[in-house]
This record gives C-alpha cells, structure tokens and sequence, in this order.
C-alpha cells in the first residue's frame, strides 16, 4: 500500500529517526574495554526515568512479560502468596504467570474499565496478621482497557496496614509517559519494556530493582537462572553483562534517553496528557461515544480504549482501518474482544501524527456503520488542541 503505515497501536510506538539511525552500528566485542562507557551510560540515564537513587536499573534481553518473570523469582520463595488486582488483559496475564510458576495469587476482581481498587488493597493487608502476603503487585496503566491506576495510594495502604510486603508495579505501558516515582512511592520492583514511552523496538526488558528487593533476591529460593538478578547486578557493577547483550539496542536505548532527557521528564508527561487530552475530546464531543475507562481518574494518557456502540463490532473497524486506510489501532482483548478499539498515544507522537490516527478511525467507523458525524472527532480535537498547549516546565524544573 502506498504511503507511510500509521502506527497507533499502544505499543510497539514509533521509532525516532535518531534512534533508528543510533541503532545503525556494526557489532562490537561485548567484552571489550570501551563497552562499559555504553552500558553505564544507559544504566545510569535510567535512573533518572525510574525517579530513583537508590535502585538497580536492569536490562534483559527480554520483554516487559520476562520482567514480571524476573520481579517474582528473584524476590519470592515457592508458594509465597502474592496480592493483585484484575482489570483487564495485562493483570490478568500478571496473574496466570504467578499461579503458574507455583505462587499462591489473592486477587481483588474488579470490573474492567476500573483500576487498583486501593480501599480493597488496605482491607486485605489489614485482614493479614500473619503477613503472609510477600509482594503486593500493581499494574500501573492497564494497556487493554486504558486505565491508569494510583501507585502512590497503594503505597500509602501498604503503609498504613503497617504491611511489610514488597511492591511490584507493572509500567510497561506508563514508564516514559506517565509518571513514576520509584523511591518516592517505595517501589520494590519496576516492570517495563522498550517498545513504549521509550521509544525502540521490542526486545529489551525494563525493569529497576531496589536494595530491599535485591537483599530478598539473595536470599528467595525460586528457580531461575537467565532472569538472576545477582548475576546481572555483578556484571554491571563491572560495566559487563552476564551473556551477550544486543548492542545495537543499548545504542538505541542511550539515543532515546538522551531525547527524554533533551525534552525533560515532566514536558514528556505533560505531552501526553494534553495528546489524550485532545483524543478523549474527539471521543466524548466529537464522536460521541464512550471510554472502556469508566471515570476521569482511571483515563489514561498513553491508550484510549474506545466502546463501540451496541451491534458494531470492534474488530471490523481494526480491520477496515488497516487494510483500507494502512492505519495499525489496537485491538479488544480477551473479556471486551469486539467492544472496543484502542489508539496509543505515546512515545514519538505530536499533534498531527494522532489527527491522523482520528481521521483514519473516524473514516473505519463510518465504513462499518458508526453513526458518527463526519470530521467531528478530528474537529473537536483540533479545538482542544487549539486552546491548550502542552504545559512547558523549565528545563531545570523537569526532573
Ligand atoms: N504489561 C502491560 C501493561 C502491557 O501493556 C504489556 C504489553 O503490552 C505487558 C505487560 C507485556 O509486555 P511485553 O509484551 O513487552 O512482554
């Protein structure tokens, strides 16, 4: 098909030509004595993105699922009994790993289109004398139904329950875009992925780990070997990895923390939000219709999960905007297969780029029979576009 593919899936995002072309390189020694310059460069440009001083970036060849893999066999015991919530496809996968590998999952249902039911979390670390909740898992924006949750007040549940457990948080879809305080927030273990806020293929797995989570790490019996967070924190310590790491990525990855860095933390959040800002006023005013997320707290500035109406089927727009108008939208998983389709606001994005990805939508919709007004999406958010701009944070105000 002629013309550029639009790319509006939550994830992989659009790739920088900077980073594309940092990632243009031929492969080097891995254990030369100039590599460690490349690796501490981008373990330490992490920490700033993590919000942390005091934790351990970590990069695996891997995703952001072998991340969720790493946090609960390094720092848990077999059996260890783990409490999470359900909303939406990526908890839910959250889940399956941990009662798969032998863990003994608590988990608060709560109705999709909803987050981390925060008063829930309190009651159950209260209702546990024993202590034998070991980590308290949180999965921080749920990509399936775009729902941002708060990780702050379920720290502050942990703290008020006087509870001990470790905390997990899944930002594979937030890290970059949405923000997110590691020591701030108590953060034990930080989950993330490559191909979201920050910008590059898929193929790295994110993740930052902190001195108590480390410290349980050397003692935790669960098996894994690959995913050892000891091995990997040794390495690095040394400037090395334990196995070969892809070096075109890590060239990728200074390139894409050096732009986060030229456009400072606080203006990426802040472009985000007012990007979901223009989607959600395409949404409500222009087309009328409806988020998966059920109230303004839980809406998300990466995804925008969108009903369709009674007797249309999401995945007809999916496909009808991919094969008719070259435009990639995210599909309904699982329990809303069919009631929505979601567009990815984060990452490399601007103004433009996502007039695209609402005219193509708006185009699908119509095809397929949505009774929606023509250029109305795409009107309403040229209107907040128009009367907003993204809120600018001096340079040295940004963190
Ligand atoms: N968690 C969330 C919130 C996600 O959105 C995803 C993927 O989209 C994952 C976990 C799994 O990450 P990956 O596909 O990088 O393994």
């Amino acid at each position: 098909m002629a013309g550029r593919n639009f790319l509006f899936v939550p994830g992989p995002t659009n790739v920088p030509d900077r980073v594309l072309r940092a990632m243009v390189v031929s492969q080097e020694d891995h254990r030369s004595p100039v590599f460690p310059e490349l690796a501490r460069a981008c373990l330490n440009a992490l920490k700033p993105v993590f919000k942390t001083t005091t934790a351990a970036p970590i990069i695996f060849p891997a995703s952001g699922t072998g991340c969720w893999e790493a946090a609960v066999t390094n720092c848990l015991n077999p059996g260890d009994r783990v409490l999470i919530a359900r909303f939406g496809q990526f908890s839910h996968l959250w889940i399956d790993m941990c009662q798969r590998l032998g863990f003994e999952v608590e988990i608060l249902e709560t109705p999709w289109g909803e987050g981390a039911p925060v008063d829930r979390y309190l009651a159950a670390l209260e209702a546990d004398k024993q202590h034998r909740i070991k980590a308290v898992l949180v999965t921080q924006n749920e990509t399936a139904t775009g729902v941002t949750s708060d990780v702050a007040a379920v720290r502050r549940a942990m703290d008020s329950a006087k509870h001990p457990a470790l905390l997990f948080v899944d930002s594979v879809s937030a890290l970059a875009s949405i923000d997110f305080r590691m020591d701030e927030w108590g953060v034990d273990v930080c989950v993330s992925g490559s191909q979201k806020g920050l910008m590059l293929p898929a193929g790295l797995g994110v993740t930052c780990v902190s001195q108590k989570a480390l410290a349980a790490a050397k003692g935790a019996t669960s098996r894994r070997c690959y995913f050892d967070y000891n091995d990997m924190v040794n390495a690095n310590a040394n400037g090395y990895f334990p196995y070969t790491p892809s070096i075109p990525m890590l060239y990728g990855l200074r390139e894409s923390l050096a732009i986060l860095a030229e456009e400072g933390l606080e203006n990426v959040f802040h472009r985000h939000h007012y990007l979901a800002s223009g989607v959600r006023a395409a949404v409500f005013e222009g087309w009328k219709l409806k988020l998966c997320a059920v109230a303004p707290q839980w809406y998300s500035d990466t995804v925008s999960a969108i009903m369709v109406p009674e007797g249309i089927n999401g995945a007809d727009v999916i496909s009808r905007a991919y094969r008719r108008y070259n435009l990639a939208l995210g599909a309904g998983l699982s329990k809303v297969a069919g009631k929505l389709f979601r567009i990815g606001h984060l990452g490399d994005m601007n103004e433009l780029m996502l007039l695209g990805a609402i005219a193509g939508a708006e185009m699908a919709m119509l095809d397929v029979g949505v009774k929606i007004e023509p250029g109305s999406g795409v009107a309403a958010a040229q209107k907040y576009w128009r009367a907003n701009s993204p809120v600018i944070v001096a340079k040295d105000a940004a963190a």
